[in-house]
């Protein structure tokens, strides 16, 4: 017997790129803590964008301003040189809070890369004290505030969304802001869908009509914000996409109604280049793996 069935924008991504990559993720995962354990492994991208958005959670819930240039500083350096150090050393011993990617399957990591995601951290957090929609969000007073790094969910035709909202808050004048922080630098294929997502949130919990809710993507390492309005026509758009996206993944399923799902149903895809940077590749393709180096030692990040 399955969990019961929801529906989320990375799940729909998994389920785009590779039915199998999505079995392993919503399926196997519940059951085997081998399966779980590959699907937590962090690639070095996701763990800068990681690193931001803790750093960022963790200021958002204990500050009631902005933080002085000082103390800004500190809290840079806090993340580079104390978070991710040690996020890094655990990984390379293997521990079972955080492992990378690259040391799970032995891939090298250019010294050059390392400084590249330090630096994307530091400019991305950098550029978030300066961005005007932290000054809004204080501005309007921490009272105001709807929503904090919360895993929310709702109803699409007896489906249930889930979503992470990283800040929601009433402004000044009313209209309700929900921010995305990002850290990279294109807007993800399904980002219309995301930001729709938090406007049926907003608008099932009440806060406001849709024309009064305005989504806001902060492009956190350019930095560029991308700030758009909600209508009736977009949340329309985002339900019926929901729909056919749940409607598309149930068909594969063996029993529906208890979410039960058999590997042989989901099917591997024929793209080395993507099952390269998969972190089942090790399921897919056992012998592969048993050829691999043995792992190089890498210095920590500066
Ligand atoms: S290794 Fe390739 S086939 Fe296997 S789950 Fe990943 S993407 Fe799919």
């Amino acid at each position: 017997m399955g969990s019961e069935f929801s529906w989320s924008v990375s799940r729909h991504d998994a389920f785009a790129r590779c039915r199998r990559r999505y079995f392993y993720s919503y399926y196997a995962a519940n059951e085997d803590p081998e399966v779980l354990r590959l699907k937590r492994l962090s690639a070095l991208p996701l763990w800068a964008g990681s690193v931001v958005h803790e750093t960022i959670e963790a200021i958002l819930r204990s500050r009631d301003a902005i933080p002085s240039p000082d103390e800004q500083e500190a809290l840079i350096r806090a993340a580079v040189h104390s978070q991710m150090l040690t996020d890094w050393r655990e990984s390379e011993a293997g521990s079972a809070r955080f492992r990378l990617f690259e040391h799970e399957y032995r891939l090298p990591v250019d010294p050059e890369d390392k400084k590249i995601l330090v630096g994307t951290v530091m400019r991305s957090l950098r550029n978030f004290f300066k961005s005007p929609i932290l000054a809004e969000a204080y501005g309007a007073g921490r009272g105001r505030w709807l929503s904090l790094e919360e895993l929310v969910s709702f109803d699409v035709g007896g489906v249930p969304v889930y979503l992470r909202m990283d800040l929601a808050f009433r402004a000044s004048d009313g209209r309700v802001v929900i921010v995305d922080w990002k850290t990279g630098r294109g807007e993800g294929k399904f980002s219309e869908v995301q930001v729709a997502g938090y406007a049926l949130y907003a608008a099932a919990q009440g806060w406001a009509a849709p024309e009064e809710i305005q989504t806001e993507l902060a492009y956190l390492a350019i930095p560029r914000y991308v700030r758009r309005s909600v209508d009736r026509r977009k949340l329309d758009h985002a339900r019926s996409f929901v729909t056919k996206s749940a409607g598309t993944m149930k068909a594969l399923l063996l029993d529906p109604l208890s979410n039960l799902a058999r590997r042989e149903d989901f099917p591997m895809i024929d793209r080395p280049q993507v099952c390269r940077r998969c972190n089942f590749r090790r399921l897919c393709f056992p012998r592969l793996e048993d050829t691999l180096p043995a792992p190089a030692a890498v210095p920590a990040p500066a």
